[in-house]
């Protein structure tokens, strides 16, 4: 895969964050190019911000960083990280990035966002908008056509102003929207549900992976978590809301826990339930991270984990493979590793390779329950 974006004599070398040998994905799409072609001709203040929202890999932060002061706000540490390395690959200005939780920067003259993946997310940032953009500031949104219903322009809509599509190139199409003042409403407060055979209470920033109610690979991976006075470190990873880590934390008061998500809207519900649910947060810590990155070899007793994937997305798969070798490598001689997986998924052949020892723990209709041994 080539890593250069060329458009308008201009070359930007672009990866994906982590960056990996033979890597058959580009760091840019369709809706990039869309985006980056019809702004070409606009004149630009350079004094006066731009604001991009849901950039991937850092195409737009990258393209528009010498241009104005840029504000790229994502819910993703792989997306800071694939910003950062890239601006520095191009030697380009850095620009300034946020979490959606943020406060927006005045008076930008441009807003680019890149629909995210749930609507959720997007009725949150539309609604955090329209508390600051002001009337003359530009808006334009783009995705895949496939992902553009009715429903999402209704949104559009609903929470910012008058809104219109463009034609399609290349399956991308463009969302333009006019700040309408008239919508500012007060920011909605997150989810909130109990479980109540476990005595919890979670909330749930609106990117956070299910957020309107407990997961049910959650839910049944729950049931598995031991309690044993040999564990003195723990570890939740993608940990979400934080429900299998504070689980694990009433389970095992004596052990340290370290929860790990690379959403920081996840990273920020997990601070907030342990706060809500624990007696003591002392032991707890939250971090935001690709996998384990950063936390050290043989440091860990038990890592737990409810890994994120999807049938026939290859991309998740992968991210699930390096969940296990990381959880290998960060786990002491003879910790274990438990996993909740679809049965379809199996998982057990692929720990059996890196593992010396994989049990099924639990099992229903949907899922298996995996103990593996290092
Ligand atoms: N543990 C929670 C539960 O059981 O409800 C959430 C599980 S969800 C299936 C998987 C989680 O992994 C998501 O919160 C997602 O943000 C996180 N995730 C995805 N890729 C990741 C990565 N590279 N590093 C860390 N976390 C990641």
């Amino acid at each position: 895969m080539k890593p250069e974006l060329t458009l308008h004599q201009r070359t930007l070398t672009l990866t994906r964050f982590p960056v990996r040998k033979n890597e058959t994905l580009q760091a840019w799409d369709a809706a990039d190019e869309y985006l980056i072609n019809h702004c070409h001709t606009m004149a630009l203040d350079p004094q006066r911000p731009i604001l991009i929202l849901n950039d991937n890999f850092g195409a737009l932060s990258c393209w528009f960083a010498n241009q104005a002061p840029v504000t790229t706000v994502t819910d993703s540490f792989i997306t800071q990280q694939a910003i950062i390395n890239n601006l520095s690959v191009n030697n380009l200005p850095t620009v300034t990035i946020i979490d959606c939780l943020a406060d927006l920067p005045t008076e930008p003259q441009l807003v680019l966002i890149k629909q995210p993946k749930n609507n959720r997310l997007l009725s949150w940032q539309l609604q955090q908008l329209c508390q600051v953009l002001p009337q003359d500031c530009v808006v334009i949104t783009a995705g895949k056509v496939k992902d553009i219903h009715s429903s999402t322009l209704k949104l559009f809509e609903k929470y910012l102003g008058t809104t219109k599509t463009s034609l399609a190139v290349k399956k991308a199409r463009l969302i333009f929207t006019t700040v309408n003042k008239l919508l500012t409403a007060p920011m909605p407060q997150p989810t909130s549900w109990a479980v109540p055979e476990h005595n919890l209470t979670i909330t749930n920033y609106a990117n956070v992976f299910s957020s309107d109610s407990l997961d049910i690979g959650g839910r049944f991976l729950l049931e598995f978590i031991p309690s044993k006075s040999q564990y003195n470190d723990i570890i939740d990873l993608g940990c979400g809301n934080g429900v299998i880590g504070i689980k694990a934390a009433r389970l095992n008061p004596h052990a340290n826990v370290t929860c790990v998500d690379e959403s920081f809207m996840a990273v920020a519900s997990c601070r907030e339930n342990a706060q809500l649910n624990l007696l003591t947060t002392e032991k707890f810590n939250v971090i935001a991270s690709n996998c384990l990155d950063n936390i050290d070899n043989q440091s860990a007793d038990l890592v737990l984990c409810n890994p994120p994937f999807h049938q026939n997305n290859t991309i998740t798969d992968h991210i699930a493979w390096q969940m296990f070798c990381d959880a290998q490598r960060v786990l002491r001689q003879h910790g274990e590793l438990i996993i909740i997986g679809n049965r379809q998924l199996k998982y057990h052949e692929k720990l059996s390779r890196i593992f010396a020892k994989v049990d099924t723990i639990g099992s229903n209709d949907k899922f298996v329950v995996l103990r593996a041994i290092k």
